[in-house]
């Protein structure tokens, strides 16, 4: 410490920690209560073709509008409870709650949605994840091949070895896999080959750098050609714009999600985009 800042003296950057930590300790709180009272809910944003715009999946979203808080962004809340340990239980409830809208579509309109659910590495690296994955879609009746798992680079480069097994066990049920941020991590591509995944979701940062910048166009088409030697596919997170959704077209990619194609949905609205 500097000379004259004495133990008494506060300085700003203490302030804010000290009002960091207030406000996780806050959303904590909270969220636990949520928990209790089944207070989360779940939006599903589309993914579709990029030429017609046919529905493939929906991507679930959790929502909390706290009533002491307001809302609560995900990246806030995940966050907190991924620090804390909470993200086993909400992991679980969005899984449950996932897949039982899935059946309940498939019910109620005959449609079979794949439903995409993100994970957070506590949660995968878990021993108890595949089991936990089992239930839910014996409980709700729902063919695993339906479900789709959602990880990111974050949780591969935790533990290589353990992110195998895991995937391992679930390809083998039959859910598929998507790693998700694709091109934010620094996993080399021989990890990403040998975890096999069946889909790759190219981050929002890298579609949005991606008009007028002619290598990374160049980048993006050998990935997408490296994808599909390897029979993988690719959706493209974050179109914003027509001339996103042209160029990406343009560049080899068949699959997006994003505002300008459909935003995050209640359930009840997601039929609307079905079409026929
Ligand atoms: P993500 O999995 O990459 O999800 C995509 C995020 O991008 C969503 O933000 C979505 O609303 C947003 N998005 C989609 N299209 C566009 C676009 O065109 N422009 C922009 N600017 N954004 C777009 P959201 O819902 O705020 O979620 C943020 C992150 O929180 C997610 O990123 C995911 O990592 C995490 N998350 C959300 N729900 C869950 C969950 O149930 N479990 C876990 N573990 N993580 C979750
Ligand atoms: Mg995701
Ligand atoms: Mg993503
Ligand atoms: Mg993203």
């Amino acid at each position: 410490r500097a000379k004259g800042s004495g133990r008494n003296t506060l300085s700003l950057f203490d302030v804010e920690l000290a009002q960091q930590r207030e406000r996780r300790h806050q959303v904590s709180l909270e969220l636990r209560s949520a928990l209790e009272r089944d207070a989360l809910h779940l939006q599903y944003q589309p993914i579709q073709t990029l030429n017609e715009g046919r529905l493939v999946a929906v991507e679930a979203l959790a929502r909390w509008h706290s009533p002491v808080l307001g809302v609560v962004s995900p990246a806030e809340f995940i966050a907190v409870a991924e620090d804390t340990g909470q993200i086993l239980k909400l992991g679980e409830w969005v899984l449950n709650a996932a897949v039982r809208q899935a059946t309940a579509w498939w019910r109620s309109a005959g449609r079979r949605v794949r439903v995409s659910v993100n994970v957070s590495p506590l949660q995968f690296l878990h021993a108890d994840f595949a089991q936990v994955t089992r239930a839910a879609l014996r409980a709700a009746h729902l063919p695993a091949e339906m479900l789709q798992l959602e990880i990111t680079e974050s949780t591969v480069m935790r533990d290589v070895a353990r992110t195998r097994r895991q995937c391992e066990e679930l390809r083998a049920m039959g859910v598929r896999l998507a790693l998700d941020d694709f091109g934010t991590g620094y996993s080399s591509l021989s990890t990403l080959h040998s975890l096999d995944f069946h889909l790759l979701k190219l981050d929002r940062s890298f579609v949005w750098g991606l008009e007028g910048d002619t290598r990374r166009e160049a980048l993006l088409r050998s990935v997408v050609t490296l994808a599909e030697s390897l029979s993988m596919e690719i959706v493209a997170e974050g179109i914003e714009t027509e001339s996103q959704r042209r160029l990406l077209i343009e560049l080899g990619c068949q699959l997006g999600q994003g505002f300008y194609l459909a935003r995050p949905l209640n359930a009840n609205d997601v039929e609307q985009v079905w079409g026929d």
